[in-house]
């Protein structure tokens, strides 16, 4: 059984996968951990894959799987951990902004204190664009509001063992949000902080739209609280007009004439965005209900290359 294997998604990185690569190799053989590695290749558009067939020619155990297309970054993360067995994951971003030379630091972690997962926590957000930190901050306020998940500085820089990697395998959902998972599954957990390094060449894969598409995936698939949004709203609209319906009462028999047609189209049109709005939040989750029902396969291999 091997005993770590390191996961790393890579998407449109040809320009910097094999220096990165050398450097994470050389920093995890400098520091005697014997490891397998499995680049799983997101249907990068460039030439990423050849990059890392020549990787594959160069180094001795590693392995790798390409996607038939742009599948995303988690669901990479999911097709790493299904195709190779291990007693460790280790699972890593290929851009050295998850630094090399504290996986040591993180196995010691796992064996001093006999967890499952060690989770790596970023000790404040490296450089990034201000919309980028300015999404992520406020992803994590609305998913610690909708789903009580403590995710600030969170990052995808994990060790997990065998168990969590088994629970994790069981997970048949293709709207998967990999950190709100991680967490769901439960088991022993440490934490370890890590200082984020700049991305080295080019800038995150992530565009603005894709997170914030990212973002609001997560929550939806992750929790259907944003369903009571609709109730509570009905709630509150229903107190409101009862007390608004007092008013109008006590105003009739006070005498005062009654002239509201302007607070009457008002209400319509607040009345109206709240259905819409309200409509709009079942939609999404019934969308997701026919996406789940398709079956669908959750990723496709194009090409997979297996070095053990
Ligand atoms: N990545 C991926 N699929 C995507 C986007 C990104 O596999 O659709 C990979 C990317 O190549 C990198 C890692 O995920 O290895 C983290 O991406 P990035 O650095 O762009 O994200 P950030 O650090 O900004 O969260
Ligand atoms: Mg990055």
């Amino acid at each position: 059984m091997i005993e770590l294997v390191v996961i790393i998604p890579v998407y449109n990185e040809e320009k910097a996968i094999q220096k990165n690569f050398s450097i994470i190799y050389q920093t995890l053989l400098k520091d005697q951990i014997s490891c397998h590695f499995m680049i799983v290749d997101d249907g990068s558009s460039d030439q990423t894959w050849s990059k890392i067939c020549e990787i594959i020619n160069k180094y001795n155990h590693v392995s790798a799987l390409r996607f038939a297309r742009n599948f995303g970054k988690e669901i990479a993360l999911c097709a790493g951990i299904d195709h190779i067995q291990a007693k460790r994951y280790l699972l890593m971003d290929s851009d050295l902004q998850h630094p090399p030379q504290y996986v040591k630091n993180m196995i010691t972690l796992m064996n001093q204190t006999k967890v499952n997962i060690v989770h790596g926590v970023k000790k404040k957000r490296g450089k990034e664009k201000l919309a980028y930190t300015f999404i992520a901050k406020s992803f994590y306020k609305l998913l610690q509001l909708t789903t009580g998940l403590h995710l600030d500085n969170s990052s995808d820089f994990k060790l997990i063992d065998a168990q969590v990697a088994n629970s994790i395998r069981q997970f048949k959902e293709r709207n998967l949000f990999f950190r709100g998972i991680i967490d769901w599954v439960g088991f022993e957990s440490a934490t370890y902080h890590f200082e984020v390094k700049e991305r080295r060449n080019g800038s995150s894969r992530f565009s603005t739209i894709k997170l914030i598409q990212l973002a609001f995936n997560s929550i939806i698939s992750y929790t259907h609280k944003p369903l009571y949004l609709t109730i509570i709203g009905g709630v509150i609209f229903f107190f409101i007009s009862i007390i608004l319906g007092i008013q109008t009462l006590v105003r009739y028999f006070l005498g005062h004439s009654l002239n509201g047609f302007s607070t009457i189209i008002l209400l319509l049109l607040f009345i109206g965005s709240m259905i819409m709005f309200s409509l709009g939040i079942i939609g999404i989750y019934i969308s997701r209900i026919y996406d789940e029902v398709k079956q669908r396969p959750r990723y496709i291999i194009s090409k997979k290359i297996k070095r053990l």
